[in-house]
């Protein structure tokens, strides 16, 4: 494709999740934000994710002493998908701490854009209040993926 061809393409608009699942979602990211191991940032986080069988895996970040070696939330929830045997996400709901709405970090976008669609929801929320919602897209525009490798 070209990247005229990228540059003309129409945003993406986020699937919709209905209300139900949004809150199964929401309880489940929060259920996992109160297991965060994390004792250096205090920055606790809960994942959850809808796979493609209406199953929902949840994870939390976990920090270590060296700092670099811990992990985020979401990926803790794609490795609980993944080890179900589930190879796509339909939408994910991540909780954070704080007032300021969280959104996945560069390296966790890249993960997710691994096993969702373009118009996959990544929900935004805290744990008074489910906030924004983007599509896959718009998180992580013009993206690199297994596509890409197919013709290799
Ligand atoms: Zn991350």
């Amino acid at each position: 494709m070209l990247s005229t061809d990228l540059a003309n393409r129409q945003p993406v608009v986020p699937a919709g999740l209905d209300s139900a699942l949004m809150q199964q979602l929401w309880q489940a990211a929060r259920a996992a934000h109160a297991k965060a191991y994390a004792p250096y940032s205090r920055y606790a986080v809960g994942a959850a994710m809808l796979d493609e069988h209406g199953v929902i895996h949840s994870g939390c970040n976990v920090e270590n002493a060296a700092y670099p070696q811990g992990w985020c939330a979401e990926t803790s929830a794609l490795s609980a998908l993944v080890m179900s045997g589930a190879r796509r996400v339909r939408g994910v709901l991540v909780v954070g701490t704080g007032g300021a709405w969280i959104t996945p970090c560069g390296g966790c976008r890249q993960k997710l854009r691994e096993f969702c669609d373009p118009d996959s929801s990544i929900v935004s929320a805290n744990l008074d209040a489910i906030g924004p919602v983007h599509s896959m897209e718009q998180l992580l525009p013009h993206s690199f993926g297994p596509e890409h490798l197919k013709d290799v």
